[in-house]
């Protein structure tokens, strides 16, 4: 039998690392309804762009450790990858970091873990995330939510141990279409598959041949994109509760995984798009006092 790795003792001063995702918001609903709970706490989102398209790419690019880029010019992205990572000594108030151990993996979880000694934890939304997926690793709890979109439950089940920093991943659904709050009946919208339906439906088109839907018109577009940002509306209060959970000293980053479409060019959503709006996200971090 192999004796499980025992997880060393945390660095002095080694902080929580909480990371809010919200998944699909697009920079300019933020803009348009920043929420003032993190604004206070942290102050203004910048622009940032995201590395995918869509969740799980964009994941596990986050779990690598690469947060929303700047996308500088003239710079070499081994020198912009590696000025993100020296931040890490500030995010996680450890001063001599071995960034050497963040190989071979380069996975967060595993090196928060395995090397400083950190409880890491997530909890998401979105189907292709759930636990079966590559990116559950390392983690001492990883579950899916039972709704996609009801943020307050993932706050609830957030926890703080006095003994060990803890890292969460908490991945958001409600900013994601049919940006709804929990229990909001949504039966007038159109049911746009997630994963799962999307593999399940397969077997059904390929049985009985399938139909492409109609595209939503421009006045639809419009109403979706005042949903999200009227979502955020709300969770801004869900921000606020949770920003009322975190111990001193833990580092806050809210952002989101890609951005959405509302008709630009054409396109709605996310994933098969290559447009600048899905790719712009809202960025803040900082210290949580
Ligand atoms: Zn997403």
């Amino acid at each position: 039998m192999i004796e499980p790795k025992p997880i060393p003792r945390p660095p002095a001063g080694a902080r929580n690392f909480v990371v809010v995702i919200l998944d699909s918001l697009r920079w300019d609903s933020w803009k348009a309804s920043p929420p003032s709970s993190v604004t206070a706490a942290l102050g203004d989102a910048e622009r940032r762009f995201s590395y995918a398209t869509w969740t799980a790419p964009s994941h596990l690019n986050l779990l690598m450790g690469l947060l929303p880029h700047t996308s500088p010019a003239h710079v070499y992205a081994s020198e912009y990858y590696k000025r993100d990572f020296l931040r890490y000594s500030e995010r996680l108030g450890v001063a001599d970091m071995e960034f050497k151990r963040l190989l071979p993996s380069i996975f967060l979880p595993t090196y928060l873990r395995h090397a400083l000694g950190y409880r890491t934890h997530a909890r998401v939304s979105m189907p292709v995330l759930n636990k079966f997926t590559v990116i559950n690793r390392d983690f001492e709890s990883y579950e899916l939510m039972p709704s996609h979109n009801d943020m307050a439950a993932m706050v609830e089940e957030v926890h703080f141990d006095p003994e060990r920093p803890s890292f969460w991943l908490l991945n958001v659904g409600e900013t994601h279409y049919p940006y709804a709050r929990p229990g909001e009946d949504t039966s007038d919208l159109p049911h746009i598959s997630g994963v799962h339906g999307v593999f399940k439906k397969l077997d059904q088109i390929r049985a009985e041949g399938g139909e492409a839907g109609e595209f939503f018109d421009q006045a639809r577009l419009r109403e979706l994109h005042e949903r999200q940002i009227a979502v955020l509306e709300y969770l801004d209060g869900v921000l606020e509760r949770l920003l009322s959970k975190l111990p001193q000293d833990t580092w806050l980053v809210v952002t989101s995984d890609h951005g959405e479409l509302f008709g630009e060019e054409g396109y709605f959503g996310h994933g098969p798009v290559a447009h600048e709006k899905v790719l712009e996200v809202p960025f803040v971090e900082g210290l949580v006092r």
